[in-house]
Order: structure tokens, then sequence, then C-alpha cells
């Protein structure tokens, strides 16, 4: 085992309570495999095509853990269905409408995180804070999903020391609405430029890419 390489770095300075999602967007199968064979066991995806394709081209390694970061649009439900571990990008009401019928019709429960857009941006996704009242106020509408945790991305232009303040109020948001919804214990946050921070503020998951992989090819698009 290579002891400089970025992921046993990253490994020997993770906190217990926070656990690697290595991000492989746009990234080769071969570099999947490669980072398996190391003991790497979650990866998330953005795009579900690609999602799907690297799913069936590693299918022989039985032991890992599918997650989806990207947003979900409502035409490709179908084709997620029983595909992922964990989504992590769920940010609209109607989104959780659309996933619930679709679920209950094929009989399978899906665990999911809500992405919360705490700094308001216009152009990003996610629930308002003050969305999340009515979200776990209805739980009880969505039978077939579990809504483990939440999710935010910091403004891109953030220094880790600003990200710290989102990280922040994303774990204040997380421990309030657990006193209602006690399965919610699952903070995802963080990416390669500003993880630490994001375990110092108690993420539970932290999503890695470039710091994993290298840079990323540009998108075929
Ligand atoms: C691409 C992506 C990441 C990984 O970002 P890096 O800077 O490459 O570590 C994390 N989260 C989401 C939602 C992403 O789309």
């Amino acid at each position: 085992m290579i002891q400089n390489h970025p992921y046993q770095q990253i490994k020997n300075a993770l906190p217990t309570h926070a656990q690697l999602v290595a991000v492989s967007k746009l990234q080769p199968a071969e570099k999947i495999r490669e980072l398996y064979q190391q003991g790497q066991r979650l990866f998330a995806e953005n795009y579900v095509q690609e999602a799907l394709q690297k799913q069936e081209e590693l299918q022989d390694l039985t032991a890992i853990q599918w997650h989806l970061i990207g947003h979900l649009q409502k035409n490709k439900i179908k084709q997620i269905l029983g595909r992922f571990y964990l989504i992590h990008s769920i940010d609209s009401i109607e989104l959780l409408e659309a996933l619930q019928k679709k679920l209950s019709e094929k009989n399978l429960n899906q665990k999911i995180l809500l992405q919360v857009n705490l700094s308001q941006e216009e152009t990003k996704g996610g629930f308002h804070p003050s969305d999340l009242k009515s979200v776990f106020e209805n739980c009880k509408n969505w039978p077939s999903l579990q809504i483990i945790g939440l999710m935010t991305m910091p403004p891109l232009t953030s220094t880790p020391e600003e990200s710290r303040h989102w990280f922040h109020e994303l774990r204040k948001c997380r421990d309030q609405w657990q006193k209602m919804h006690p399965p919610l214990t699952e903070l995802s946050m963080g990416t390669s430029g500003d993880w630490p921070v994001a375990t110092e503020e108690g993420a539970t998951l932290i999503r890695i890419g470039t710091q994993l992989f290298g840079a990323r090819p540009a998108a075929l698009k």
C-alpha cells in the first residue's frame, strides 16, 4: 500500500465520524476499480446515464456502494430505482412526490438526503431552510423514502473558512430537525478544497473528487 497516495492520506486524516465518498464523475471506470482495490467502497456519480454505464462495467465489484450526488431530473427516476444506496441531491417537494410514486409502484425504499441551499443562491438547487418545516411535517406522505440527513454545497468561490460558516449552519439545521425526525443523522458536506473544515463542523460524508482522481476530463456534452 502506497502511504503517500492522497487516498491513504485522506483516510488517515479522517475522524471516525466521517466517511469518504469518492466522487468519480467524468472519470473512467478503471480509476474506480483501482481505488476499490485499495479498499474504497463508497463512490458517487452526478449523471444518471454515466453512472448506470459504470455500474454495468463494474458489476464484479460486489461490495461497492453507489451514491448519486447530481441533480435528479424527474424523467430519470425510473432508471435509478434500486440503483443507488443513497441519493444526496433531493432538492424539491415535487421530486419527493415523484420519487415516492415510482418507488411504491415497485415496492422499493430509498435512502435520501435533502440538499439545502443555505446561501440561497438563485442559480443553485435545493431547499431553502424555511422549506424544511413542510418536508418534515409531511414525511408520512412519502413512506418509501427514508430521509437520513442533509447535504449542502457552499458558494463555489468560498475559501475553506468561508465554507465553515455554511457547514456550521447545516449542522445547526440538522440538529434542529433531528428533534422532530430522529433518523436525520447524516451531514454530507465538504469537497477537495474544504473537507478538513467540514469534518471539524461534523460532516459524516465528505465528497472528494479532484484530490483523489486528479483533474476531471471535460464533459462529453
Ligand atoms: C463534483 C462534485 C464534488 C467533488 O468536488 P471536488 O472538488 O472534485 O472534490 C462534490 N460534490 C458534488 C455535488 C459534486 O458535484
